[in-house]
């Protein structure tokens, strides 16, 4: 088979050397290790069909690979040495920039941020923004429906996308590369593939929904004394600039300690309860005047106790860098198991308190570093523990109460390898019975990134 796939794809289509195909086999963290018998790397949705043909004639089960950024290991071979790493890497192209009908048609390959300076290039915004984003690819950002710091005002992915091209399981393509805001002919299949992390079929190519790039963008960074404070912030500056909050984001003062002693970055207000970093953004004049006003009012109120609004690009970017790092900085600090949750809105605070508590109660010794998209009830609730302290413990503590507040166990980084058991617990028989029914019907030989998301089954 090896040699067929090397005349399909060429030498250089097909890596086979332990040394070649290690970075494919282990995540960003280097936390998470496999074995694949090979790498693919097509150039084209007609190799990448004749791929998925000949695996499915043999029975080798395929893991789909973009920029290998997952929170939740979900790109990543298992140990067996059996199964074929396919990255979508080397089908990079842009192929349109619409600025008219404000659309952009790319292939999967194509790395996110590269694709937002095409836009950008053409006065457009493509609104996805996340840490990663210098190395996610569109394939795995549709795949894995991924959120980031925009989300409160432009949606998920799956609100961007408008057309997919998807390769299934038996070599099968499926072309919805339209350029269409309405398309009610029939099924909407693509929305089955959006968020699937790579269990149902390949994306090869992506039609995502543009927006006017805002002429204004305003960030400011305050400080709270706690998460309800936060939330009252976050209904007051809505009720002074109405959808003009792009983001929104809480974050603890454990988070910014971090930043501080692995990078000596220190936030530029006052304060040690919580921070919230916010951008407005528009094209119509007196946004600015709307923040100023705005934080006026929470420092009068006590709602805020400091704040600053960016007078520069470079101190925006200081300011993002503040938040951007955190996740490094939790990485250099030690061992920190993660729980990207949401709760509803109202919820947030409650829920921190609660899983707070909770965890001092059964694990005095951990450290709880939470941050996220307060604006969308999603919070990354990390918690940092010695080495000795069972991952499955704690992750059963923090989910606990997320179900008891009505919330999800995964937020926006999906359920990868880590979460399968955790989807299992938490979701309902028949929920899980009609994905299961899904994903039969669409990959009945179970070949397409087999342990992600669901377990096996017979
Ligand atoms: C520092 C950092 C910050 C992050 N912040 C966020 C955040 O704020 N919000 C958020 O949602 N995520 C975040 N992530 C997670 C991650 O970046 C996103 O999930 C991203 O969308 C993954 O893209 P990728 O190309 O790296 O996909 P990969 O990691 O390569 O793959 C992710 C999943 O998609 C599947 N897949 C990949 N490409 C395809 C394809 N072409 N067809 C079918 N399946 C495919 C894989 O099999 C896997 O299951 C962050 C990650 C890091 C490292």
């Amino acid at each position: 088979m090896i040699d067929e796939l090397r005349r399909l794809l060429g030498d250089s289509g097909v890596l086979t050397d332990r040394a070649d195909m290690a970075p494919f086999c282990t995540d960003w963290k280097n936390t998470s290790h496999g074995a694949a018998a090979c790498v693919l790397r097509p150039k084209s949705t007609i190799e990448v069909a004749a791929i998925m043909r000949l695996c499915h004639q043999a029975g080798v089960p395929i893991v789909p690979q973009g920029g290998n950024t997952s929170m939740a290991a979900g790109a990543i071979p298992d140990a067996s040495g059996g199964q074929v790493v396919l990255s979508l890497s080397r089908m990079n192209a842009i192929r349109a920039v619409d600025p008219v009908g404000m659309t952009i048609e790319l292939e999967a390959g194509c790395i996110l941020a590269t694709a937002k300076a095409a836009a950008l290039e053409h006065g457009r915004l493509l609104p996805i923004s996340f840490g990663a984003e210098g190395s996610a690819q569109i394939g795995g950002v549709v795949s894995t429906n991924a959120g980031g710091v925009n989300v409160l005002r432009y949606g998920m992915t799956r609100q961007m996308v408008l057309g997919l091209e998807v390769v299934g399981a038996d070599g099968t393509v499926l072309s919805g590369v339209r350029h269409l805001r309405k398309d009610n002919a029939g099924y909407d299949w693509k929305q089955i593939f959006i968020g699937s992390e790579g269990t149902l079929g390949i994306v090869t190519a992506a039609v995502l929904r543009l927006l006017p790039k805002p002429r204004y963008v305003v960030t400011a960074l305050l400080s709270v004394p706690d998460p309800q404070h936060g939330l009252a912030l976050l209904k007051l500056m809505q009720d002074e600039l109405g959808d003009a909050i792009s983001a929104f984001e809480l974050i603890s003062g454990f988070s910014f300690g971090l930043v501080e002693k692995h990078f000596g970055a220190k936030a530029p207000v006052v304060g040690d309860g919580w921070f919230v970093l916010l951008e407005a953004s528009a094209s119509v004049v007196g946004l600015r005047e709307g923040v100023e006003a705005g934080l006026e009012k929470a420092l009068t109120e006590g709602i805020a106790t400091d704040g600053v609004i960016a007078e520069s690009e470079s101190q925006t970017r200081a300011i993002w860098a503040l938040r951007e790092q955190i996740t490094e900085a939790e990485l250099k600090e030690g061992r920190s198991l993660k729980h990207d949750v949401s709760v509803p809105i109202p919820s947030l605070p409650a829920f921190l308190q609660d899983a707070t508590s909770a965890l001092a109660t059964s694990f005095p010794l951990a450290k709880v570093n939470a941050f996220g998209h307060a604006g969308d009830g999603n919070v990354h609730f990390n918690v940092l523990v010695p080495s000795d302290v069972g991952a499955r413990e704690i992750n059963r503590v923090v989910h606990d109460v997320v179900a008891a507040h009505g919330g999800s166990i995964s937020a926006e980084h999906g359920i990868g390898s880590y979460r399968v058991a955790e989807l299992a617990h938490y979701r309902s028989g028949p929920e899980l019975e009609f994905a299961r029914h899904i994903k039969r019907s669409l990959d009945p030989l179970g070949l397409m990134n087999p342990g992600k998301v669901l377990a096996p089954w017979d």
